[in-house]
């Protein structure tokens, strides 16, 4: 960059946006100086409140009015891949879609970067020639070092020669020494396509032909592979992950709960001979590092991970699959609030490849697309090698209600001694963790609750405390009734899962049991080694939360009983019949999977209800299609649009100041609608007092538009805050 003015002293108006890792309403312009030449998408150093911060050139320039000379100049241009196009798209995408601030998106595919991964790894070793200068004690040490070894590192070197890096900078200076950069090691083996597969069935290799040709159309698509449990789903979409690799594009496989999924990586081993690339929040940093670089440089060709994976820089995404699609862990609710399978569909159209949708019980968004034509639909309709689908009974707990203080009915209890006493293995279901969800005062009825949130605390009698599930506030059990201090009043009301372990000990004292819930099974390797032990058949009765209902493949498991199929009905939430029904189905889905027929037994006190009649009777379309219909009625998602506005602050007071006055300046108009404010059903949570608003458009009504005009008009005093969640799923 030479200009004229430069001579003069002058600072010619050569600017570029950038884009810094903070929720600022956008870029800001920075100065280019004359020997840069920074690029949309090159990661920069720049100067901010006196420090330096990573950010990324941004496209649009900000428009910001400062003058020239009063910019602060770009500082460096980082030696790492840029950001390409495609993620630059998605983040301006993320930050229209959820109302976010774009920095605050971007800082979740920097984040990485920022983390230092930036500096290239230089290794020195002497020059092959050596000048004729003259060696001092501390330089004749480095040379001595590096004439034993192979090129060091400047720390290694450092230790090993016992100098100062000025040494080695006046010895690189003197021709001394050579700097190299080490090559990037390749951290990944290549996953081989053509490694032995299994045989498909013909209607699996039908359903496998389909999604190869979307991948080799080369065009984003979006595909609906649905198939009842055990169908082989997973088996024909790593056809398509084959398909990708041979085209020599990366494909990215989201799984919603992959720290605990080493089954699917194992599984992923056996079809390509080589584990996958993993990602998810809880790798140690340097693992992120070595995986954001080797995806950077292509060198991952499969990357399998949780929702933050679609920020992972590909240089040439082929395929997305979203695995267990209607789960719910899909949605991110702090930060930025977005859903990974939604977005993972946006990620494919932006790099123009195609999305697959995997789920035996698609969410009815999913499902509505498909109906609209917006969606390809592949269906699995049998269970792989003549496994046929488990059979499901009720035990109607009016009728045969369990002993008293006991939560397992005789039936249940009978159907799982024969399936022990067969030698095959039994599992016991209950979607909530602890010993008792309420603890209660027998002398004054006090009840024990969270000081932080409107929430009882739950007993964790292994851990011996009370334990808030929303804030994490604890207390140890206390030997008396904190109200009326009567001792010895205190009782736990209800079953958790810490309860239905100890009854089965009594009912069933052979059996040799495991707990699978997120307090016993605390990460993947105990995940890993839980799975092996079913696998091997160490264990006789499993006992689990909604741990158990992910994918997993236990061949020798042929009993489920679900000690209470209503649970998840309670809250009469929007979603609640629907999510049950893919949960139950899900966790039903874990029996039989192999020869032995399996049996699923749900104890429920409303034996009528749609959802259980939907369950016994395995019509999920029926139930899916009359749920449907009471949606499109009311206008509620997939048919209208919702926006939650969430207001919170220091005090109750404030709180309802900010949503009545947000309440008032509500938008009106054709087909849109406010509800509320009315306090969350959470009216506390962490200390903070919540306002519900919710904001429900036709589907042809963009909320996007009205939710900015509706929050800017409102002024929000500090130590109140508004938060939006676009498509809530979560309503507390
Ligand atoms: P889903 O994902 O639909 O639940 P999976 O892909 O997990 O089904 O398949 C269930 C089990 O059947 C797995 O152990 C899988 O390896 C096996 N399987 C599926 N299809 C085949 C096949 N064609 N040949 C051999 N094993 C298969
Ligand atoms: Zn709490």
């Amino acid at each position: 960059m030479t200009s004229p003015q430069t001579s003069l002293g002058l600072i010619p108006d050569h600017r570029v946006p950038v884009l810094l890792p903070y929720p600022f309403a956008g870029p800001f312009d920075y100065r280019v100086p004359p020997d840069l030449d920074p690029q949309p998408g090159d990661i920069v150093l720049v100067p901010l409140n006196r420090r330096e911060e990573i950010g990324v050139v941004w496209d649009a320039p900000a428009g910001d009015p400062v003058p020239a000379h009063k910019l602060k100049a770009v500082a460096a241009i980082l030696d790492t891949p840029p950001m390409n196009e495609s993620m630059r798209r998605f983040v301006d995408w993320i930050a229209a879609y959820t109302l976010s601030p774009p920095g605050e998106v971007m800082a979740m595919a920097l984040r990485v970067v920022s983390a230092g991964i930036t500096r290239p790894i230089v290794r020195y070793r002497r020059a092959d020639q050596l000048p004729a200068v003259r060696l001092t004690p501390p330089r004749q040490r480095v040379l001595d070092a590096l004439a034993r070894q192979e090129p060091q590192t400047a720390t290694d070197l450092l230790k090993h020669a016992q100098v100062s890096t000025a040494v080695l900078r006046g010895m690189t200076e003197a021709a001394l020494l050579v700097t190299e950069r080490a090559a990037p090691a390749a951290p990944f083996q290549p996953p081989d396509p053509d490694y032995p597969g299994p045989a498909l069935s013909p209607q699996q290799q039908e359903v496998a032909a389909a999604l190869r040709d979307s991948v080799a159309a080369r065009a984003w698509s979006v595909t609906l592979l649905d198939g009842v449990t055990g169908s082989g789903k997973t088996e024909v979409y790593l056809e398509a992950v084959a398909a990708c690799l041979r085209a020599g594009r990366q494909a990215l496989v989201l799984l919603p709960e992959i720290a605990l999924s080493s089954q699917w990586t194992e599984r992923f081993q056996r079809r390509f001979g080589v584990a996958p690339a993993v990602w998810h929040s809880d790798l140690p940093s340097r693992t992120r590092k070595i995986t954001w670089q080797a995806v950077a440089q292509g060198n991952a060709p499969v990357v399998v991970g949780a929702r933050s994976a679609l920020f992972l820089p590909f240089p040439d995404l082929g395929l997305v699959v979203v695995d267990e699609e209607h789960e719910a862990a899909f949605k991110q609710q702090d930060g930025v609030v977005y859903n990974a399978r939604d977005m993972a569909v946006v990620r494919a159209r932006l790099s123009g490849s195609p999305a697959v949708l995997v789920s035996a019980t698609p969410s009815l968004e999913t499902v509505a697309n498909v109906e609209a034509g917006r969606y390809a639909h592949l269906r699995l309709t049998a269970r792989h090698a003549g496994a046929s689908m488990p059979k499901i009974t009720l035990v109607d707990l009016r009728e045969t209600p369990p002993d008293r203080g006991r939560f397992l009915a005789p039936p249940l209890i009978r159907a799982a001694q024969e399936t022990l006493a067969r030698g095959e293995q039994a599992m016991l279901f209950l979607n909530r963790r602890g010993y008792a969800p309420l603890t209660l005062c027998r002398a004054c009825g006090h009840r024990m609750q969270c000081p932080n949130c409107t929430a009882w605390l739950v007993e964790h009698r292994t851990r011996g405390e009370l334990l808030c599930h929303h804030c994490g506030h604890t207390i140890p059990i206390p030997p008396e009734c904190p109200q009326c201090k009567v001792k010895d009043s205190l009782t736990p009301v209800g079953p958790g899962i810490e309860r239905i372990t100890e009854e089965a000990a009594q009912v069933f004292p052979d059996a040799r049991r495991l707990i699978m819930a997120s307090d016993t099974i605390a990460g993947p390797h105990a995940a890993a080694a839980a799975a092996h032990a079913i696998e091997a058949r160490e264990v006789d009765l499993i006992i689990g939360t909604q741990l158990v209902a992910k994918g997993w493949h236990f061949p020798h498991l042929t009993f489920v009983g679900v000690v209470d199929a209503d649970l998840g009905l309670a809250g009469g939430e929007l979603r609640a019949s629907e999510r049950t029904v893919q949960l139950l189905h899900q966790v039903a889905g874990r029996a039989g999977r192999a020869e032995a027929p399996g049996h699923v037994m749900l104890q429920t006190f409303i034996p009528d209800h749609p959802v259980m009649q939907a369950l016994l009777q395995g019509d999920l379309d029926a139930f899916m299609a009359s749920e449907a219909e009471s949606r499109r009625d009311g206008e509620w998602p997939p048919y209208g649009r919702l926006a939650a506005v969430i207001v919170s602050a220091d005090t109750a007071l404030m709180a309802d100041t900010v949503a009545r006055d947000l309440g008032w300046a509500a938008p009106r108009g054709d087909g849109i609608m406010v509800l509320g404010p009315a306090p969350a059903p959470m009216a506390l949570l962490r200390g903070r007092h919540r306002r519900r608003l919710l904001l429900k458009v036709r589907r042809d009504v963009a909320v996007q538009p009205i939710l900015r005009a509706w929050l800017g008009s409102v002024k929000v005093p500090g130590g109140g805050r508004v938060d939006v969640d676009v498509d809530p799923i979560s309503f507390l």
